[in-house]
């Protein structure tokens, strides 16, 4: 029988490989910027952390974790998301005292039970910042900015950000009471779902995606209406301050994200480069999750990136695969080339270059073909005649120029600058 991969869970392969690197290298250029730094949470937490800290109501926890007992029946939960994981670092690791003001990025890939669909899987990776320890509305700023320059630096266009405030804990429980006076005509009529969210928690009800409920939804009233005056203000000032880097947004009273851990400020932002998955990322404060998780009152805001969807334009945006080349490709012949052959590469390989020959015992011919194929910049025959003479000629593949070396790897290294790692 032949094995298939896991249904929603892919391989990357190398020609697609290529561009996450490059992807990665981006995320991490921009997080230096702003000055985050990488933190790399395991993949697997004790499931409580989750149903704590994104709340036993959401989509999340309720329908989509990968959730299994270890050898010793405790439960266990592939992460979903990863900044209960982060704030669980934070605070186990003594971050809260030593030096509680954080700006931490990761890279990496969650699960979630899902339907499978283009941009959308059941292994997917996410980047995403956390800063941790201010409830300066400058912070909620510096994150949305950060998003936004990272889009900018991949060429992304169409960029729409969506933004809102949904308050604190008490504003919450104003604005729910709202929404179940609202929502209390209709509830029969709408989906089973949201008739246990009505009850659980009704600001999941605004993210409802069944037909039937759109037209109460429409209506419903918004978050900010609810707001106290703190929050009231803190969202006046982020507004402000959007306004002065020249960050244009939508307030859509409407977006609560769909985790319980939010307060305040909560945005997403879309591109329509994207398509029908269009949300490139969300994110928002979360000043009660470090105290839910068991740390001291501790502020926190950030956003988490899907890089599926960015890999889909970057690699529609080129038309041809990325380019793969080596620096040397040696073709051999005989004995003595190849002894020669593997000494050189050894050496060269030492000095920074990527060399490859052939292992499969194949014709002078063939080997041709292959350096073509890999793309060598340079090419050197290797045989008895080099072997005996320690010298040869390299060939610049592009210009098909040829040039006489000695064959040691210091020789060679004077006349091929190596391509950047
Ligand atoms: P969330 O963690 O739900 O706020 O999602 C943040 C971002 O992650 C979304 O805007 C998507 O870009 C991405 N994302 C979420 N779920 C998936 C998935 N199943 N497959 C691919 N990308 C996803």
């Amino acid at each position: 029988m032949a094995y298939e991969s896991v249904r929603g869970m892919r391989d990357i392969l190398p020609d697609e490989a290529d561009y996450w690197t490059r992807l990665e290298a981006t995320i991490r250029k921009i997080a230096r910027r702003f000055n985050y730094r990488e933190i790399r949470p395991p993949l697997v937490e004790h499931t409580e952390l989750f149903s704590r800290g994104i709340g036993a109501a959401t989509d999340v926890v309720n329908k989509e974790m990968y959730t299994f007992p270890d050898k010793k029946g405790r439960s266990l939960t592939l992460r979903p998301e990863a900044t209960a994981s982060v704030v669980r670092a934070y605070v186990e690791h003594g971050m809260t005292t030593q030096d509680p003001f954080q700006k931490l990025y990761y890279i990496g890939p969650m699960f979630r039970y899902e339907k499978p669909q283009k941009g959308r899987s059941r292994q997917f990776h996410q980047y995403g910042v956390e800063a941790i320890g201010s409830l300066d509305p400058s912070l909620d700023v510096e994150v949305i900015s950060l998003a936004w320059s990272l889009m900018h630096e991949l060429g992304l266009g169409g960029l729409s950000l969506r933004l809102n405030s949904i308050g604190c804990a008490a504003d919450h429980e104003r604005y729910r009471e709202a929404l179940r006076a609202h929502f209390a005509p209709h509830i029969g009529s709408m989906c089973e779902d949201c008739q246990r969210r009505y009850d659980d928690n009704p600001l999941r009800i605004l993210d409802c995606k069944n037909k039937i409920c759109q037209p109460y939804i429409a209506d419903a009233p918004g978050s900010t209406e609810h707001l106290c005056d703190d929050c009231a203000d803190h969202f006046e000032r982020v507004k402000e301050l959007l306004d002065q880097l020249g960050l244009d947004y939508v307030v859509d009273p409407h977006l609560v994200r769909g985790l319980d851990y939010y307060t305040r400020t909560v945005f997403e932002l879309t591109s329509k480069d994207l398509g029908a998955q269009d949300a490139l990322l969300g994110g928002g404060r979360y000043d009660d999750l470090v105290k839910m998780i068991g740390g001291p009152d501790t502020p926190g805001v950030g956003f988490a990136g899907g890089m599926e969807r960015l890999i889909l334009v970057l690699k529609e945006r080129e038309e041809q695969v990325m380019e793969h080349r080596i620096d040397l490709f040696l073709v051999t012949l005989g004995d003595a080339g190849r002894t020669l052959a593997l000494d050189l590469s050894n050496g060269l390989r030492g000095e920074g270059l990527s060399v490859d020959l052939d292992y499969r015992g194949r014709s002078f011919r063939k080997q041709m073909t292959q350096a073509n194929k890999l793309s060598a910049r340079y090419l050197l025959v290797l045989g008895d005649d080099e072997a005996t003479s320690k010298k040869g000629k390299l060939k610049e593949m592009d210009s098909g120029e040829e040039t006489e070396v000695a064959l040691s790897a210091e020789e060679i290294m004077r006349k091929i600058e190596p391509l950047s790692d």
